[in-house]
């Protein structure tokens, strides 16, 4: 009798069994492996079985990745071990709050979701807006929600009425609160949450990210995320669930050297009407700048010839680089609403606020936050680089479940084992 010989060993990949089996006898072969099926999904198609029932994005303000290495955070470690890590993940420029947490959750560039930063100048509106939340991209709790999918959201403000059924603001510096939370809509049976961890974000605002303030926060941040997994654990769901902890822009002290003037001065000094806030806006105004850790420049009503003239005064700033359209456009930038130009700070310049102790975050220096990836069809391992926006499609590749049409990001498919990929394939 010819006997089956295993000739790959048995590799365990988050709790299930891939078994491959060579045999002269087909007939044997077929019921060994209908049998190890039978075992292991009890009649469900394999598929629907092995698709994760459940996804936690989980994103820490402010986290930057290099607090894993100054301040061990023993379950965020555990976490690596057990999945992927990307080396270098690029968030969206600039590298601020708003249209960095809306990118995340839809997979989007803001030249798709319309949300560009913290404060914009909307030209269609003639107005300056604070903390805008008009996004107009698909979110990942929209297109589970559609594909039935119970979701909620915990301090998440870019995913209030967007696709969840139950949100809740627990406290955004508060991480047990937040842990808290997330585990209250579990237990209502919800498959999707998306939550925020703040206390990073405000601790490294305050005291910079290299302080005992920030570490304070890292490890509280740790202690209720892992409190969080062993409750998954004790649940029994831990095995069905993606896990994804993410930030939105990383974190850095303020440089030493200013720049050699305020871009809203410089035009100033140049003869140019400008406004920095709503208050200031009147009917000349010409030009608007609004201020996130780079500048974004507005032109509002000049002339082409004064167009030239305020780029070449700003282009005139030593320790800054002037971004003009062609590089906002491949950066993914809105064309409208992230301005004309951008003036950004060089390494080692800040444009306001040099030599302050704290820290701050908008620049391309903080091109650095935390991406980690884990659950069931993950590898263990690094990724050297990837995009935040990748996660979205990443994730729903995993759960098979098509992306919306407005996610701009691609599946990081070095993250995924490969039998999983060779498995989506061939179906
Ligand atoms: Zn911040």
């Amino acid at each position: 009798m010819a006997t089956p010989e295993i000739t790959d060993a048995p590799a365990v990949e988050r709790g299930v069994v891939h078994v491959r089996v060579h045999s002269r006898s087909k007939f044997r072969n077929a019921s060994v492996v209908c049998f190890i099926l039978s075992i292991l999904f009890s009649g469900t198609p394999a598929n629907a079985a092995r698709a994760p029932k459940y996804i936690l994005f989980l994103t820490a303000d402010g986290f930057r990745t290099d607090y894993i290495e100054w301040y061990h955070p023993t379950n965020l470690e555990k976490l690596i071990a057990e999945g992927v890590r990307v080396v270098h993940a690029r968030p969206i420029f600039p590298t601020v709050t708003t249209p960095n947490m809306t990118s995340l959750v839809t997979g989007s560039y803001p030249r798709t979701t319309g949300v560009a930063c913290n404060s914009e100048y909307l030209k269609e509106e003639d107005r300056i807006i604070q903390s805008p939340r008009d996004n107009q991209a698909e979110t990942i709790a929209e297109t589970l929600h559609k594909a039935g999918w119970k979701t909620g959201a915990v301090n998440h403000f870019m995913l209030e009425h967007r696709g969840v059924d139950f949100y809740e603001t627990a406290g955004y510096d508060n991480a047990e609160k937040t842990t808290d939370a997330i585990l209250g809509q579990l237990d209502k049976q919800a498959r999707f949450i998306g939550a925020i961890y703040g206390a990073a974000d405000h601790a490294g605002h305050q005291a910079g990210p290299r302080s005992e303030q920030v570490k304070e926060a890292v490890l509280s941040i740790d202690k209720a995320v892992g409190r969080l997994l062993s409750e998954l654990k004790l649940k029994g769901i831990y095995e069905q669930t993606l896990i994804t902890f993410n930030a939105d822009h990383g974190m850095s002290s303020f440089e030493d050297k200013a720049v050699s003037a305020v871009p809203a001065e410089a035009l100033k000094r140049a003869g140019f009407r400008v406004a920095t806030s709503q208050k200031q806006l009147t009917s000349d105004t010409q030009v608007v700048v609004l201020a996130a850790g780079v500048h974004l420049v507005y032109f509002r009503k000049v002339t082409d010839e004064e167009r030239a003239k305020a780029t070449k005064v700003l282009s005139e700033i030593e320790g800054a680089e002037v971004l003009g359209r062609k590089e906002l456009d491949a950066l993914g930038c809105h064309n409208n609403r992230s301005g004309d130009l951008i003036v950004s700070p060089l390494p080692g310049y800040t444009i306001t606020g040099s030599g302050k102790t704290g820290g701050l975050h908008g620049r391309f220096a903080e091109e650095n936050p935390i991406l980690l990836l884990c659950g069931r069809g993950f590898i263990h391992g690094k990724v050297e680089k990837a995009q935040t926006i990748d996660i979205v499609p990443t994730l729903l590749y995993l759960v098979k479940i098509p992306p919306a049409k407005t996610v701009d990001g691609h599946v990081i498919k070095q993250a995924i084992a490969k039998r999983r990929l060779a498995e989506s394939e061939s179906e």
